[in-house]
Order: C-alpha cells, then sequence, then structure tokens
C-alpha cells in the first residue's frame, strides 16, 4: 500500500518539475511514508526522522516532510517536535506542490484533510520497482470495517473504490511496458464496488476485467476479508487461468470469543467453511495469513484455539503480530489492555514456532509438482540460478537455462525449505 502510495507521490511531484534523488546529502526535501498500524513502526519511523533531522542540521534549507499514516494520526504534534516541516495525510498528496511552494523555515506546512473522493484515480504512477516485472495497482483507499484494534479507518479514512476503466488502464499500461504481473491493492478488496448510472462492477467482475487485459499477464490481490470474500470470487479466479492461485486471508486469532471483540464480523466456524470452499474448488491454491497475539482478555484457552485453527488450516505462511495497542481505536478505548507483555511473545513464539513446522509441511507437500514460474532475475544467493514466484506465490529458485526475467519458466519440484521451493527446468 506505502509502496503504491509513493509512487502517486512521485508522480504528482514529477509533474510539478521536481526530481527525485537517492542520496540524502543531496536532497532539498526528505519524505517519510509511514505506517501507524503497530507501535514499532512508528518508533521506527521515529528514528528515520532522527537522521533526517540530523542531515538538515548540517544542510540548512533542506525540508523533512512526514507522509501517510503517521502523519493523519499526529497531525501538528508532528511539527510542534520541530524535527518536521511539511506534514501530509494519505488523501492529500495533490496539494503537495501547494504545500512545497508555500514552505519556508519559518512556515511549515500541513494538510491532513481526509475525503470520501479521491482514488488518485488519474494518476499514473511512477514505478519504483526496479525489476519491471511485478507492478501494484491501488483499486480502492480506506476501510468502513471497524475491527476494534485497527488505526487504518482513522488514518486513512472512509472506504472508495477506484473507476474499474481507470484501474484496466493501469493494467494495460504497466503490461505494454513490459510488466507480466499486477498486484490489485485494497484493505479490503471483497468489497470493492464501483456504480455509475449504468455500471456496477464488484470485485469478481474487475477481477474478470484486468485478467482478459491478457493471458500472459499475471492477477494477483491483497487483502481479502473472510467475512467478504464471495463464492463469485472464487469462482473467477477458479475458471481464470492467469489470476494467481494465492488468497491471503488474514485469520487474526482461531477464537470465536476474540473475533467478536476485534469486530471480525466472522466465527471460526465461517473462516473453516471458507477455507473449505477455497480449497474445493482451487485445491492448488496457496493461503496465507495474518495472527494477533494477545489481545485484550485473550486467555490460554482463546489461544490454543489460534493454534488449532492453524494446525487444521495449514498455512503456506503468515504475518504474526503481538498486539499493539492503537490510540483511539474501539479497543484502546473500551477493552484493557490486559494481556502481559511476557505472555504476548511466549504465545507470538508458539504461534511463530507452529507456523515454521506448518510452512515446512506445505512447502514439503509440493515436492515432486510441476508448476509455472515467472522469473524475478538471479537468484540472491546463487547467481547461477533463477528465482521466481509459483502461481500460489511461494518462491522457487531453479538452474538458469536460459530464461531471462519477465519469462515464465516451467520446474519440478525436487526440494525444499520453510519458505523456499528448490527445482529443476523441464519442458
Ligand atoms: N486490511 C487488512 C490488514 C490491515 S493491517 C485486514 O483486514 O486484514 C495488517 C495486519 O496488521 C492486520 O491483518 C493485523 O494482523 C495487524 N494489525 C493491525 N492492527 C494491529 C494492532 N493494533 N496490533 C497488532 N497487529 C495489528
Ligand atoms: Fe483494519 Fe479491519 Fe480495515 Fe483491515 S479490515 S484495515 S484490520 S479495520
Amino acid at each position: 500500500m506505502n509502496v503504491n502510495d509513493t509512487e502517486v507521490i512521485f508522480s504528482i511531484l514529477e509533474k510539478a518539475g521536481y526530481e527525485r534523488t537517492e542520496v540524502l546529502e543531496e536532497a532539498d526535501l526528505v519524505m517519510a511514508n509511514t505506517c501507524s498500524v503497530r507501535d514499532n513502526a512508528e518508533q521506527r519511523i521515529w528514528g528515520r526522522i532522527e537522521v533526517f533531522n540530523q542531515a538538515r542540521k548540517k544542510r540548512p534549507g533542506m525540508a523533512v516532510g512526514i507522509v501517510g499514516c503517521m502523519a493523519e494520526r499526529l497531525k501538528d504534534k508532528l511539527l510542534e517536535t520541530r524535527k518536521v516541516d511539511l506534514v501530509v495525510g494519505p488523501d492529500a498528496y495533490r496539494s503537495l506542490p501547494r504545500l512545497l511552494e508555500a514552505l519556508s523555515p519559518d512556515s511549515p506546512q500541513i494538510d491532513v484533510l481526509l475525503s470520501r473522493e479521491e482514488t488518485y484515480a488519474d494518476i499514473t504512477p511512477v514505478r519504483t520497482d526496479k525489476k519491471g516485472i511485478s507492478a501494484f495497482i491501488s483499486i480502492m483507499r480506506g476501510c468502513n470495517n471497524v475491527c476494534s484494534y485497527c488505526v487504518v479507518p482513522y488514518t486513512r479514512g472512509a472506504e472508495r473504490s477506484r473507476d474499474p476503466h481507470s484501474i484496466v488502464r493501469e493494467a494495460c499500461d504497466v503490461f505494454q511496458k513490459g510488466y507480466k504481473e499486477v498486484t490489485l491493492l485494497g484493505q479490503n478488496v471483497d468489497s470493492y464496488l464501483w456504480k455509475s448510472e449504468t455500471e456496477t462492477v464488484n470485485f469478481a467482475a474487475l477481477l474478470a476485467m484486468v485478467a482478459a487485459v491478457s493471458p500472459d499477464l499475471r492477477v494477483r490481490f491483497a487483502t481479502s476479508h473472510p467475512k467478504d470474500i464471495s463464492d463469485e470470487v472464487l469462482q473467477t479466479m477458479a475458471s481464470t487461468p492467469n489470476i494467481c492461485r494465492h488468497i491471503h486471508l488474514p485469520v487474526q486469532s482461531g477464537s470465536t470469543r476474540m473475533l467478536e471483540k476485534m469486530r471480525r464480523k466472522y466465527s471460526r466456524e465461517w473462516y473453516l467453511e471458507r477455507v473449505a470452499k477455497i480449497r474445493s474448488l482451487m485445491p492448488d491454491c496457496g493461503l496465507t495469513t495474518d495472527v494477533i497475539a494477545g489481545f485484550c482478555s485473550e486467555t490460554e484457552e482463546d489461544h490454543r484455539e489460534t493454534l488449532s485453527l492453524m494446525e487444521e488450516v495449514g498455512f503456506d505462511w503468515a504475518f504474526m503480530f503481538a498486539y499493539s495497542e492503537r490510540p483511539g481505536t474501539l479497543a484502546a478505548r473500551n477493552y484493557p489492555d490486559d494481556v502481559p507483555q511476557e505472555v504476548k511473545t511466549r504465545r507470538l513464539n508458539e504461534i511463530i514456532g507452529l507456523q515454521n513446522r506448518k510452512s515446512l509441511e506445505r512447502y514439503r507437500a509440493q515436492i515432486g509438482k510441476r508448476l509455472t514460474v515467472l522469473v524475478e532475475g538471479p537468484s540472491k544467493r546463487n547467481p547461477d540460478q533463477l528465482c521466481g514466484r509459483a502461481s500460489n506465490n511461494m518462491m522457487c529458485v531453479f538452474p538458469a537455462a536460459g530464461q531471462k526475467a519477465g519469462d515464465y519458466a516451467h520446474i519440478l519440484v525436487t526440494d525444499c525449505t520453510s519458505a523456499t521451493l528448490i527445482g529443476q527446468g523441464v519442458q
């Protein structure tokens, strides 16, 4: 999400005549695009702000900007630190040229207005991915859910969907430039809905439209919400070979009591039913998730339910977090953050340990299979080998046989680790 926002910002600034540099000492303006989802993400940003502030002291006239979620969350409190000159929220990037015009050491600038309409639909992002194989396309912004632990609805505003024709145009454009994969991005892609007087396009229809750009263009998407992922979406995936067989389906907890308290609006049983449906339609579908350990009032029994759900589903991979209270959220206002830090850490470690074992099982189950891999380039560890992802999103490494980045290679999986498949080229 943030990579895509950065690309939108580059595009707006390039149009206004600004040039990009990756050398801090050369920059007249340095901006940090920020995330507020967990406290440690914000702590890292504070570290960066300090580094930028030191650079600013050595180079008078240089400005420091904070954009994105942390700008939205902390607003003018950031200016009060005097370490920051410019604060711009996620819906205000179009104001950047105007704000930069007005910016001076005595006149810091801020725009953190959220919008009900802004989708940056007409802005062609300046791609920052150097490989030129895989592009992110934002299909919607904001979120209308109120998961009680989550700060996103407050920092990124209400949900709005982008005009599907501008999305298809962007996919065509990157495909013509040589990209072979697009990932459609939104906080809850399944609730994508665009209506005009003559047309209604839901997420399943959008997926089909983007997949029709070319059978050689792979389509991925994230993030799916268990309460909203529909049979129609699953059927569209199952019947369209270039929509990748991978779903990121954050479960957060295996305990229905916790899920209710998190306001996720599904139960353990509902989640397991969705997984069963996915697997019945697409037995080869990759499945990954997000899990939170130690949410307010979580008991050992709740925690064991998370472990047992993970055992039962067998995710390929997971992002796993200890609960981090975010100011202003429903949970922060209503529930004490009462699971001691050492208990959170122990539970998180148990979750990670289980997932590592499951990942290895899931990767091992691929041995003997033939997969089609989109080549990303030489493997980092061994430049004689190539790497790339299979449709199910698993990273594969195999000996180069004349293919280059952007080609599709066919491999037979012969070995694996818990995060990589190792293969041999086949015809
Ligand atoms: N929209 C997506 C993900 C948004 S944030 C969804 O609904 O799943 C990405 C992940 O960060 C979440 O899935 C959740 O696991 C984690 N997360 C969000 N808020 C958190 C918090 N306060 N503490 C710990 N993890 C959190
Ligand atoms: Fe946050 Fe829930 Fe929205 Fe995801 S769906 S961004 S977790 S409020």
